[in-house]
């Protein structure tokens, strides 16, 4: 199963200037988000990331997929202001991991890929499911990934499970109360607010899906 679908660094060069497009897109909207529980900043911090690894990516052209995951995640590490600059810097660093020495990976390590960035933020933030954090967004994901290959399910379908169950884990911290990060202070006055992490998570998961060439 999963044979044929081989995933080139073409393919993360692309995802990472989309992500890095859609960022831009949707600065306003994140940080809206964060504007109601939290302290505004969330679309404004990525933004600056993501325009330094637009900038620097060509300059890591000729690297393997480890290479060049540690150097996005470096990059956000180092611009990206609060909370979400340490976790999608970790995030991003470790998601290469499985493609050292590696310029392209098959379907299974695209999985193992997302296991490790997906840890590495739960690790580094400490939340659970349920406290209205992106990882309300990335575990759901990483999960029905694991579930629809289990069930053989095409790859591209797989693709789709993934960000179905982001999405819905997303919307799903609208109704929580915020037991993690900025938004803890709020208690009771954070729900009813969809969580900004969690949002632009599902939102970088969304690219993984459009760029899949299968
Ligand atoms: P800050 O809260 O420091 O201003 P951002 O606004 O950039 O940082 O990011 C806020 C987002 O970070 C939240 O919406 C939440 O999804 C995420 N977050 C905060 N703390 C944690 C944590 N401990 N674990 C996982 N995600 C977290
Ligand atoms: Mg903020």
């Amino acid at each position: 199963m999963y044979t044929d679908c081989i995933l080139g660094k073409d393919y993360f060069y692309q995802v990472i200037e989309k992500i890095a497009g859609l960022i831009e897109e949707k600065r306003d909207y994140l940080t809206e988000l964060d504007a109601a529980i939290g302290d505004a900043d969330h679309g404004f911090n990525l933004s600056i990331g993501f325009r330094e690894v637009l900038k620097k990516m060509p300059e890591w052209k000729d690297k393997d997929i480890k290479g060049f995951f540690r150097s996005v995640g470096m990059t956000l590490l180092g611009k990206v202001g609060g909370a979400a600059g340490p976790l999608y810097g970790s995030f991003f660093m470790k998601f290469g991991e499985p493609g050292s020495g590696k310029d392209e990976v098959t379907f299974q390590e695209l999985f193992e890929m997302f296991k490790q960035g997906v840890e590495a933020v739960e690790q580094r933030g400490k939340a659970i499911l349920g406290e209205k954090t992106m990882v309300d967004a990335l575990r759901p994901a990483l999960n029905a990934f694991e579930k629809a290959m289990k069930e053989n399910l095409e790859a591209k379908q797989v693709m789709e499970a993934f960000v179905d169950a982001a999405r819905q884990g997303a919307e799903a911290t609208i109704d929580m109360i915020a037991k993690k990060g900025r938004a803890m202070r709020l208690g009771e006055r954070s729900r009813g607010h969809l969580d900004p992490g969690a949002a632009s998570s599902t939102m970088i998961l969304e690219v993984f899906l459009d760029c899949f060439p299968f």
